[in-house]
């Protein structure tokens, strides 16, 4: 896999540019809350309206076969979900060799599983995962079980400083993640990010927790 791997395809430089254009589908004029849909053939998101998101929003029907038919475009959920049970130990951040304090976890079918990638001032690198890890972290929490593949990301962060609060994972739209390493590409100086840098992904990470729904416990 390339430099940014699963996620290059979704990063879209053109999204206002595009966006600005209408809907992708149907071409009605969009306004700054549109919808998104994610292309699974070719691993983009397109902007789309309500009505056209809509029509994707509900898992596909099985086939004959009893398998899912395959659509090409599916919606991207709005929703943000937490775990308050969920925590992150120091060590297995650690163990997960994410570089930086903050990352995203999604299931890519074009990848067959997990990928992980977190934000850079060069824009989103995927990190190479120690599966057996993430998958004994992941099992602790309802969040990575109702995750939808492709569309939905957990946003993990880690804060190791006498402030933190050890690690905790947020259920959000996998736009999000882009607009957050977006913030980074143009906030982010130096190795540490220096004080504005670190304060805009903070302020980012925040606005995302408070906008998010604690997971009703039928769901786990
Ligand atoms: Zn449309
Ligand atoms: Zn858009």
């Amino acid at each position: 896999m390339t430099l940014f791997g699963a996620l290059q395809p979704f990063v879209t430089r053109r999204h206002v540019s595009r966006s600005a254009h209408g809907c992708e589908l149907c071409g009605a004029p969009l306004d700054r809350d549109h919808a998104h849909l994610a292309d699974v053939d070719r691993r983009a998101l397109a902007c789309a309206c309500r009505p056209c998101a809509l029509l994707f929003a509900r898992p596909p029907s099985p086939t004959n076969d009893g398998h899912p038919a395959r659509t090409r475009w599916r919606a991207v959920p709005e929703r943000h979900l937490r775990d308050p049970s969920f925590r992150l130990e120091h060590h297995e951040w650690e163990a997960l060799g994410i570089p930086v304090g903050i990352a995203f976890f999604f299931r890519s079918t074009a990848a067959g599983g997990w990928t992980a990638a977190y934000p850079s001032p060069a824009g989103p690198v995927e990190s190479l995962l120690p599966l057996e890890t993430w998958e004994a972290i992941a099992a602790r929490t309802p969040l990575a079980r109702v995750l939808e593949d492709d569309v939905e990301a957990l946003l993990v962060s880690f804060d190791a400083g006498p402030d933190g609060n050890g690690g905790d994972c947020v259920l959000v739209p996998i736009h999000a993640c882009y607009a957050l390493v977006g913030r980074v590409r143009r906030r982010w100086r130096g190795l540490d990010g220096g004080d504005e840098g670190r304060a805009a992904v903070a302020e980012h990470l925040a606005a995302l927790r408070d906008h998010a729904a604690v997971l009703a416990p039928e769901a786990s």
